[in-house]
């Protein structure tokens, strides 16, 4: 942060708790624009942006006319979106709101849970059946026996949390721990630099050493894409450090593949070849940080040399690499979401948000950590009136984890047991870890289970009442990212289609069949959006809500050139980077999972379960029909050895299994990953595979070293040919 700005307590879990958080123009080729792509007068230009759980936070237009969207296209005047949404995005109006198979009024269940079996009925009817039977949950089992499972399927700030976190606040339902994504990594870099914002992403062009690490930036963070290849042009280096051969990892001057885990390891030898052969910034880190000395002392043990084996790495690919590092300032590293679902992803966070102090790489422009950038507007709009922070709720109330929501839902001796599950911006049944367990928790008979949804998803089809939700065209959000430092206004191009209601307009009204009367119930979206705005942070300096509405999008009104840890200043207690912690205790360690022999015998690969589709994003959009087709029938990366050892074949069918559950996969054999490594897609929904399985059905629901992240890379599985 800069000088003179406090510490503000914003964190990455605020941000989904309460609510954050060439021009491609969509022919509406078939019914629409047969029936109104026209351009007249009656046109309006509306602007929105994405909701989806990515970095990018593109900003976009649509054109309406007489109530129906008839053009829709990517913003051309916010620089960051350039003109470009993604594949997955591009014809959002017909494959998500203008979707023949959209739920289009609420739905009652009339066939045993996951049958998918369900009759319309009436709002009235609906929230009235569903507020008695809450009510007689409440008074039965207590309200903690409610649990909201909400996460990031919209990353808006109103439709994500600001009402539905008003409501479970006001009902004392139990918290959702919502840390499977986000909260590892925030720990880690957290504990080193105070912050997780450093480097802005337009800055990466000024790089000349540049690190993607557990990054698929070309399918995940495709915007930063051209800005990396600009830095190339320039002259900077390109190395990706994945265990998985990526499409990023192809197009990299130099692909560095370890083996998956062990990145917490390759930072501390980085750091050891740094100090050891006096390849640091010695008056960065005198004045600076804190912990030089005892941080040496630490790495000792981490010479190249002893960590080769794990890692998978020559010890001169290791030295090679810190001395270009080194050498190569700018430098910059580009961290996302790869290593945080690894069992010591806290540390791995840790011991790489070292690096660029000790190479004084924060001196420059464009050099340092690109990580996160929620916390800038996190800071600077009104939080605590968006979200009623710290006035709402009891601050005691359980929290379960979304992580090991399965074992939590077949708990018996969970008091008292979870019998109301609200699910809505979710799809717990794909999402989240060991599937199976999840499936039995959902198909309980005495789980009264309530779902806001845009179509029957694995997990609407356990719901006992379906409630449909708006589209981002038909409902008012402001986005903020935690990828880029712009701010969006999603205002509402066309009215909800037949029966659709927001998720803010649901938690009002299920409010009201309640008997609740509270005045912060009363607030509209616009009142809540608008309230955001009143602050005279510097960062919103000429930004409102009024030149929002005028443009759509801004950027953040940051202090420029953006180099915010060059003289220090971290937001720390000390104010410096902190190589050592302060406790003397989370220091970055590699502490592998012991898995007993028998479980290594049967099941000998370790599996990554990734986001590598370029299609899905999590499970969103993998039931629309271009882009499953697009996409392919979900495979199984594996490496020559191990496909010859099983006599498995190229394009043939393989069952891929553990003591959590089976799938069905198309084996791809190749050197994507390294023996002894397995890797498949996460996002396809299980009811659309033959199996009906997907990948979580083999995910350990183990939890990270710190944060409560998701350890699915400590997954192991075997595979067979099938037949
Ligand atoms: S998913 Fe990401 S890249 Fe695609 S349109 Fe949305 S914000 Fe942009």
């Amino acid at each position: 942060m800069t000088k003179g700005q406090t510490t503000h307590p914003f964190t990455r879990r605020q941000f989904l708790e309460t609510g954050i958080l060439g021009a491609t123009v969509v022919g509406l080729s078939s019914t629409l624009v047969g029936q109104y792509a026209c351009t007249s007068n009656r046109d309006k230009m509306v602007y929105g942006a994405c909701y989806h759980d990515c970095p990018d936070c593109c900003s976009w237009e649509v054109t309406v006319n007489q109530g129906q969207v008839t053009q829709f296209q990517a913003s051309t005047s916010n620089p960051f979106t350039a003109g470009k949404l993604c594949n997955k995005m591009d014809k959002f109006p017909l494959e998500v709101t203008y979707h023949p198979s959209r739920i289009l009024t609420p739905l009652k269940r009339t066939g045993p849970k996951g049958s998918g079996e369900f009759t319309p009925i009436s709002w009235e009817q609906g929230l009235k059946e569903v507020a008695a039977k809450v009510q007689e949950n409440i008074n039965a089992f207590g309200a903690q026996s409610v649990l909201p499972f909400g996460y990031a399927g919209t990353e808006g700030l109103i439709q994500n949390g600001a009402m539905s976190a008003r409501f479970f606040a006001r009902l004392g339902a139990s918290k959702l721990g919502r840390t499977i994504c986000g909260e590892a990594a925030a720990t880690g870099t957290g504990a080193v630099l105070g912050c997780t914002t450093g480097v802005l992403p337009q800055d990466c062009v000024h790089a000349r050493y540049l690190i993607l690490w557990g990054t698929n930036t070309i399918n995940s963070n495709q915007h930063l894409w051209p800005l990396v290849q600009q830095a190339r042009q320039q002259g900077a280096k390109l190395v990706v450090i994945d265990p998985y051969r990526s499409r990023t990892a192809q197009e990299a001057d130099w692909h560095i593949q370890t083996r998956p885990g062990t990145d917490v390891l390759l930072a501390l030898s980085l750091i050891q070849v740094l100090l050891e052969e006096r390849l640091y910034d010695e008056e960065y880190l005198r004045n600076y940080t804190t912990g030089w000395e005892s941080l040496t002392t630490y790495v000792r043990d981490y010479a190249p040399e002893q960590v080769s084996p794990t890692v998978g790495l020559t010890a001169d690919t290791i030295r090679t690499l810190a001395r270009e590092y080194a050498q190569g300032n700018p430098s910059l590293i580009r961290v996302l979401i790869g290593m945080e679902h690894q069992a010591n992803g806290a540390s791995a966070f840790q011991a790489i948000a070292m690096l660029p102090a000790i190479t004084g790489a924060w001196r420059h422009l464009g050099g340092g950590l690109l990580h996160y950038t929620y916390e800038l507007a996190g800071q600077a709009l009104n939080w605590d009136r968006l979200a009623l922070d710290g006035t709402l709720g009891d601050p005691n109330v359980r929290e379960i984890s979304m992580i090991q929501i399965g074992q939590s839902l077949n708990d018996n001796e969970l008091a008292p047991p979870i019998k109301t599950l609200f699910v809505y911006n979710a799809n717990p049944a794909v999402t989240a870890p060991n599937q199976n367990l999840v499936l039995q928790g959902l198909r309980r008979e005495d789980l009264f289970t309530v779902v806001l949804e845009h179509f029957i998803t694995d997990t609407a089809r356990y719901a006992d009442y379906i409630f449909p939700a708006t589209t981002q065209l038909e409902h008012w959000d402001l986005m903020t990212s935690w990828g880029q430092d712009y701010i969006n206004l999603n205002e509402p191009a066309i009215p909800p289609l037949g029966e659709a209601k927001s998720n803010s307009d649901f938690f009002r009204l299920l409010a009201k069949e309640l008997g609740w009367t509270e005045d912060y119930f009363q607030e509209t979206d616009e009142d809540i959006i608008r309230s955001a705005f009143n602050t005279d942070h510097p960062f919103l300096k000429g930004i409102t809500f009024k030149s929002l509405r005028q443009k759509g999008w801004a950027r953040l009104n940051l202090p420029q050139p953006w180099i915010p840890f060059k003289e220090g200043h971290f937001p720390t207690e000390s104010g410096k980077c902190q190589l050592f912690p302060p406790d003397g205790v989370t220091l970055p360690v590699y502490q592998p999972v012991e898995h007993a022999a028998e479980e290594l015998e049967s099941f000998p690969l370790q599996m990554m379960a990734i986001k590598s589709t370029s299609h899905f994003l999590n499970s969103s959009h993998a039931n629309a029909e271009r882009l499953i087709e697009a996409e392919g029938a979900p495979h199984l990366d594996i490496h020559p050895d191990d496909a010859a050892s099983r006599q498995i074949s190229d394009g043939e069918t393989v069952l891929v299994f553990n003591q959590r559950g089976d799938l069905q996969l198309t084996a791809r054999i190749g050197d994507n990953v390294l023996p002894g490594v397995v890797s498949m897609p996460q996002g396809y929904w299980s009811s659309l595979l033959p199996g009906k399985s997907s990948a979580n059905a083999l995910t350990t629901d183990r939890f990270t070293d710190r944060g409560h992240g998701a350890a699915l890379q400590e997954t192991w599985v075997q595979v067979q040919k099938i037949g």
